[in-house]
């Protein structure tokens, strides 16, 4: 019994320490702007471009630090096409997964503002 409390212990203090210290742990901001993307953008926010009433697509700064703009098209008409939920908090989930097969080669789910990155493509050939 204490055995098992104390490995859960370990798992939650690696959890918490893990996500405040080894990674960013504050979400995202979401920010929807109309028509247009800002000229630069912020780290850690991810801008919602809305036209007409529609999600047009979103935008981050890539993750990874390489200070490249991802574009994530959320017009279901287009490919490739990504998913927005926006949550009651104010961050946002995007379905699916963003892979930049160019340049940084980041892959990652974007999660409730959280960047969760892709660790099982050691082996994936990236372009
Ligand atoms: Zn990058």
């Amino acid at each position: 019994m204490m055995k098992w409390l104390l490995t859960a212990w370990r798992r939650l203090v690696r959890l918490f320490v893990g996500g405040k210290y080894g990674q960013k742990s504050a979400p995202y901001r979401t920010m929807v702007v109309h028509e247009a993307l800002p000229e630069s953008l912020t780290a850690e926010v991810i801008y919602v471009v809305e036209e007409d009433g529609f999600l047009e697509q979103a935008a981050m700064l890539c993750p990874c630090g390489c200070e490249r703009i991802l574009h994530m098209n959320l017009l279901p008409d287009d490919r490739p096409c990504w998913e927005l939920t926006q949550h009651q908090d104010g961050t946002a989930t995007l379905f699916p997964s963003v892979w930049r097969k160019k340049d940084c080669g980041s892959h990652f789910w974007f999660r409730q503002g959280q960047v969760i990155w892709c660790s099982n493509e050691a082996d994936s050939s990236i372009v």
